[in-house]
Order: structure tokens, then C-alpha cells, then sequence
């Protein structure tokens, strides 16, 4: 039974495309190199370059390759670019999954894994956050993610199909065995920026905000590596394999950190202090965001990496390969 993984190419799906390939899944890789790296997709995969809203390459694929399973990563991610080009985000998420979705039924798939976001949440909502906590995303790319969450609820009902949605949280780290890592053309995320300054290419790191209602003032987040986040995504798609209804879990470890300790542990990590600027707040930016990761655990998924330093260890690590 192959797996069909959209968006293989890049940060979250090269590292779920390796988990499947280590424990011997067969993996079709569809992906259009928009901004995933085709050297990121494990060898052993078969890599298709397309559209993922390209409904007869998709049937193709289905057929020829037996594909029983789709893990739909490819999107567009960068919060502030949905912003200024909503109707570009709302093509690339909801339009192009729609149309994904739609071929899938069509050519007989009946399970389906999608990379939501814990910003669906709404602002106000008591942390940690369940499951069940109330909705209200802000920006065009959460909505859109939403929106497809939603398109998804309504197929399942209507059609031979089971779905299971996963809610990232603060995803970060790389493969320990340095196969794949986090290639952002305009870095913005805190332990990229972090590794960044370490390694001395950028000067200082910008606090974003130290009057947050938080213990020491800084954002709180709930940073998970990216290598527990690859594998409940093989704990989702077994689920699905043997029969689970459609459902959706959040993906994080349900403790956060604040920059400031983030800031800390990269000093440790690198045996001085990381040079830092305290600023204001960056807008949009919420005081924390921390998950409830029950429902994911009682499910199996058993995290191994839940280690600020080990995560900053391999994004580092890989920063160095990356560039070298
Ligand atoms: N942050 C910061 N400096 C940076 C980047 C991020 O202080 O250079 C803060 C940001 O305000 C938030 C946290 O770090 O509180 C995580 O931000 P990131 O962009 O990594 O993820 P987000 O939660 O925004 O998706």
C-alpha cells in the first residue's frame, strides 16, 4: 500500500517521507519545487514534479502506483505573505485541496492525513489548547487551512473517505541524521533566527515583545522537533489504515518555553551568551500558544525529542551542513 505525499519536498513532508521509507513504506512524492528541495526527498521514494490540483496526474498516480493513503503537506505557509496575496493563498490551500480531494474520491482513496496549524485557534482561548478549543483563525493562511479542515469534515460525511487532520504547533529541529533541515529564503521563526545568530550570520536576535502577560514577558510557545511531528503522522495514517473514523489531534509536547529560555538554551548549547535586542512586540504575534497533547498520546504517539537542547543541537547542525 503506497502513501501519496504531497509537498514531499519540503520542511515538514521530506522528514515524514523519510519516517515512512525507514520503517518500509512505499512513498510517492508529488511536489512542484515552489520551495521544496528535490535532493530532501529520501532516495528510496518515487518523486513526481506536478500539481497537486492536476486531477489526471493524480488519478495516474493512484492507479499505477496503488495508492491507498494521501498525506497532503504542499501548501503555502508564510503567514504575513497571506496577508498581502490572500487570493494567492486561498488558490494554493483551499482551491488546489479541493481539487486533490476531489480526485481522491474519484480514483477510490479512502484516507487522507492534512497539516493543519494551531492557529485556527482563537486568540482567547484558555491554553493548553484541546481539540475541542474554539476556532477563529486570523490571517488568510490559517483561515485556509480551516476552510480545507472543513471541506474535509464535509467529504468524509458525504463520501467512503476518513480523514485525520493534525494542528502543528512551534515546529523546529532537523533529522538527527542531517538528511533534511528547515530552508526558509526569509527566515523568520525564532530557532532558525537563533541558529542563525549563533552560527554568526546575522548580528543579535531580535526579542519580539517583553510586556507579554508571561513570566518573564516574552512569547511562549510550544516548540516541537520535527522528527516527533514526522511520526504522528505514521501513528495517524496506521489509524487510518485499520479502520479509525475521521478525527483531528494537536501535535505539540503541552509545555512551552519563552523566548527568553529559548535564548538561554542556545547559550548553553553554544557556551556563551547568543546576542540578543529586546524590541517590541511583533504584531499578530499571540502571548502563548501551548498544546494539550493528550488525545495524540492516547493514540500511541510517544514523543522522543522533547529536549530544547537537542533541538537546537540539530538545527544548528544542520544550518552548518546546509551551507557548507
Ligand atoms: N520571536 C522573536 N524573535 C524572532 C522570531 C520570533 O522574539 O526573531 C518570537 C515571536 O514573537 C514568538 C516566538 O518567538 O513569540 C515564536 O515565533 P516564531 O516566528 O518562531 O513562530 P510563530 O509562533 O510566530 O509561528
Amino acid at each position: 500500500m503506497t502513501v501519496l505525499v504531497t509537498g514531499g519536498a519540503g520542511y515538514i513532508g521530506s522528514h515524514t517521507t523519510y519516517a515512512l521509507l525507514d520503517r518500509g513504506d512505499a512513498v510517492v512524492v508529488l511536489d512542484n519545487l515552489s520551495t521544496g528541495m528535490r535532493a530532501h526527498v529520501g532516495e528510496r521514494a518515487l518523486f513526481v514534479e506536478g500539481e497537486v490540483s492536476d486531477h489526471a496526474l493524480v488519478a495516474r498516480l493512484v492507479s499505477e502506483h496503488g495508492i491507498a493513503s494521501v498525506i497532503h503537506f504542499a501548501g503555502s505557509i508564510v503567514v504575513p505573505d497571506s496577508v498581502k496575496d490572500p487570493l494567492g493563498y486561498y488558490q494554493n490551500n483551499v482551491v488546489a485541496s479541493r481539487a486533490l480531494i476531489e480526485a481522491c474520491i474519484k480514483a477510490g482513496v479512502k484516507e487522507f492525513i492534512f497539516s493543519s496549524t494551531a492557529t485556527v485557534y482563537a486568540e482567547d482561548a484558555p491554553q493548553p489548547l484541546a481539540e475541542g478549543s474554539p476556532k477563529a483563525p486570523i490571517s488568510p493562511y490559517a483561515r485556509s487551512k480551516l476552510m480545507t479542515e472543513w471541506m474535509l469534515e464535509d467529504t468524509s460525511k458525504a463520501h467512503d473517505f476518513r480523514h485525520i487532520v493534525l494542528r502543528y504547533f512551534n515546529v523546529c529541529g532537523a533529522d538527527p541524521q542531517g538528511r533534511t533541515g528547515q530552508v526558509s529564503p526569509i527566515p523568520t521563526h525564532l530557532i532558525k533566527r537563533a541558529s542563525l545568530v549563533a552560527l554568526g550570520r546575522i548580528p543579535h536576535l531580535d526579542i519580539f515583545g517583553t510586556d507579554y502577560p508571561t513570566p518573564d514577558g516574552t512569547g511562549v510557545r510550544d516548540y516541537i522537533h520535527v522528527t516527533d511531528l514526522a511520526n504522528a503522522h505514521l501513528i495517524a495514517l496506521d489509524a487510518l489504515r485499520s479502520g479509525a473514523a475521521s478525527t483531528s489531534y494537536n501535535i505539540g509536547y503541552g509545555r512551552g518555553l519563552s523566548v527568553r529560555q529559548v535564548v538561554a538554551a542556545m547559550g548553553q548549547v553554544i557556551g556563551r551568551p547568543l546576542p540578543v535586542k529586546e524590541g517590541p512586540r511583533r504584531p499578530g504575534d499571540p502571548p502563548t500558544l501551548i498544546s494539550n497533547p493528550a488525545k495524540i498520546r492516547a493514540a500511541g504517539w510517544t514523543p522522543h525529542h522533547d529536549d530544547i537542547a537537542e533541538i537546537l543541537r540539530s538545527a544548528l547542525d544542520w544550518e552548518r551542513r546546509f551551507n557548507a
